[in-house]
């Protein structure tokens, strides 16, 4: 069963949702025509298709292979790299001035999640370059960015992120390895783990972005900074020179994403180079690590719809049981249960994609507007979300992975049909880029927290605003519930009250957020005359059933964390060890 992008809910997400027409206005994005978004779209999907999808299974057979001081990739995946590069598709997002397309990051988001739902762990390599890239961009040197942009945005060179240490995982102050200062360039030391295609062998050279600290700097995460450092120097014509003493000492072994090599690297006196000033490295990084953690929440729709896809057509197959009424022997799918699990994907991975393409959109809003106050309302929604977009999403994929496993009975715990593999790839996502623990607390004490819950509180008049639909009910409650836990937050003052429920609200958040989307959707599709009504009264039904499924859980969340913290801390120390 192979994989078949959802061109129709992403046209509809893109159009009627994210606003894409408002979007290519922007100034620069006067090339997001119908379309030529629309031939990207049918492009993306065949590439994904016919070349990321016959390769993931494999891949996860196969695996990364570290032999030597390098990494091999497994069958296939060369040549597909090879593909992406020809057909330009990491260009898409990235400024005209260094190579890339210009692209709206929506139209850039749509074909993301094909190429992560075909192959996730084809897809962290790119992933991890565009991270890099949007660093070099905002804060590398011109020196840098003409060094480096042009063959990262080309994709012939990759960049990885390379943040984590055996004692600093979620806590970067920790981090040791040093820089020291050697005439225009510094030299670093040190080992990081668990870097996400930090060898390869997909293309000529990988650029690390490494924190490390300056023998002045203060301790904790004031005296971190951000050092470009090459696998191959790169000589002033721009050609490869010297291999750097950048080297990956093994790959881990692990449970899910086998094709992505997962590496130990250690740099011993290596060649790198500041990325903008000292000491500020752990800013430029949230940089990165802001898109990536919005690339890691659309991981969670793209597995979940590749989940849905699978249990959806196994459903069809399967004949097993007799129909309740006409006592026939059925598929699966005539059964109440099993669509019912059909549905919580179905439903679940729709408001998924639509929360998340609103929110690239309004990234685009936030990048372009030509108005001051636009530009700073939109930045404030993306930073209130991006939170809710990796740590909800990530969860929710889970789940739905969960369940495509449960619809195919004993077929899916056994590796054969492939529903196993999303669950394991999926795994992952909910700890690389900030647990969701971190995510939470992200959203509890920054989003929230520090601007007295007022961006929250507009979002939620907006959401308000939604015309009457199916799931009207449910929203009303749903918001009130946010609303009320806000100002839980925001009056509580007791740190630790407040963090225990922080997990519990994000999903909260997640859900009301997902719900004012179905909505949304449902009341457009309500108002469509003629088109593919089947398509809008199948939005509406599940819209309807998210309402009544997922979003009847809000006022229960908002209990938990309004109330629930004192359950949390109630064990001492003592009784937790004694058990
Ligand atoms: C496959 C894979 C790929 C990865 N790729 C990269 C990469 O490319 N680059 C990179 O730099 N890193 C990468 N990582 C590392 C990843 O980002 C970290 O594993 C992650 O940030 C969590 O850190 P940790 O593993 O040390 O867990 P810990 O920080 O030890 O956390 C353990 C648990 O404690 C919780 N916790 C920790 N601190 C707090 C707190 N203050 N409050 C509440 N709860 C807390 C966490 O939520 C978690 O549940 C990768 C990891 C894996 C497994």
């Amino acid at each position: 069963m192979s994989y078949q992008a959802p061109l129709k809910d992403m046209r509809f997400v893109l159009n009627e949702l994210a606003g894409l027409g408002e979007v290519a206005k922007l100034p620069g994005y006067q090339d997001a025509t119908p379309d030529t978004v629309d031939a990207i779209l049918e492009e993306a999907s065949k590439f994904a298709s016919e070349v990321l999808d016959p390769i993931n299974l494999s891949g996860d057979r196969e695996g990364s292979v570290w032999k030597d001081g390098g990494v091999t990739t497994p069958k296939g995946f060369k040549q597909a790299y090879r593909q992406y590069v020809e057909g330009g598709w990491g260009a898409l997002p990235f400024s005209p001035e260094w190579g890339g397309q210009g692209l709206p990051k929506l139209v850039a988001t749509a074909v993301e999640e094909m190429l992560t739902a075909s192959n996730m762990s084809f897809s962290l390599c790119p992933l991890l370059t565009q991270g890099a890239i949007h660093a070099l961009e905002l804060c590398g040197s011109e020196a840098l960015q003409k060094t480096f942009l042009g063959k990262m945005i080309e994709g012939s060179w990759t960049g990885t992120m390379n943040l984590t240490e055996p004692q600093a995982g979620s806590d970067l102050s920790l981090v040791r390895a040093k820089a020291e200062r050697s005439g225009d360039h510094y030299l670093i030391s040190g080992q990081k783990i668990f870097i996400t295609y930090g060898d390869h062998d997909l293309a000529e050279n990988i650029l690390h972005l490494v924190l490390a600290r300056t023998p002045e700097a203060p301790e904790g995460v004031k005296g971190i900074s951000l050092f470009l450092v090459p696998k191959f120097l790169v000589k002033p014509d721009s050609s490869l020179g010297e291999r750097n003493g950048a080297k990956c000492a093994s790959i881990e072994h692990k449970l899910g994403i086998h094709a992505s090599p997962t590496a130990v690297m250690v740099f011993d006196k290596a060649v790198g180079y500041l990325v903008g000033e000292e000491n500020k490295g752990l800013a430029y990084m949230f940089i990165m690590m802001n898109s990536a953690r919005f690339s890691v929440g659309l991981e969670g729709v793209a597995i979940a719809e590749r989940a849905f896809q699978r249990a959806l057509a196994y459903a069809k197959e399967r004949l097993q049981g007799k129909d309740l009424v006409e006592g026939k022997t059925v598929p699966i799918i005539r059964h109440p249960d099993v669509r019912r699990m059909l549905m919580l994907m179905k439903s679940q991975t729709e408001a998924m994609r639509a929360l998340a393409y609103v929110t690239a959109a309004t990234l685009d809003f936030s990048h372009k507007s030509p108005n001051d106050e636009a530009r700073k309302r939109s930045q404030a929604f993306v930073d209130l979300m991006i939170p809710v977009v990796k740590g909800w999403s990530t969860e929710t994929g889970i789940e739905v992975a969960s369940l495509g496993v449960q619809v195919h009975g004993g077929m899916g715990f056994v590796e054969e049909t492939g529903a196993a593999q999303y669950l394991r790839d999926a795994r992952i996502t909910t700890i690389y880029e900030g647990t969701t623990g971190i995510q939470a607390m992200d959203l509890v004490g920054r989003k929230i927290g520090r601007d007295g819950g007022r961006t929250a509180k507009a979002w939620l008049a907006e959401v308000r605003k939604v015309p009457e639909n199916v799931l009207s009910a449910q929203l009303a409650v749903g918001v009130q519930a946010v609303s009320d836990c806000v100002d839980f937050i925001v009056g509580s003052k007791d740190p630790r009250a407040t963090f225990a429920g922080a997990v519990p609200f994000l999903k909260l958040m997640g859900i009301v957020a997902g719900g004012w989307q179905m909505a949304r959707a449902a009341a457009i599709a309500k108002g469509k005359k003629g088109g593919d009504t089947s398509f809008f009264e199948a939005k509406i039904a599940t819209a309807r059933f998210y309402g009544d499924h997922v979003l009847v859980q809000a006022p229960g969340l908002r209990d938990t964390v309004v109330k629930g913290s004192a359950g949390v801390m109630a064990l001492t120390d003592e009784q937790f060890l004694a058990a």
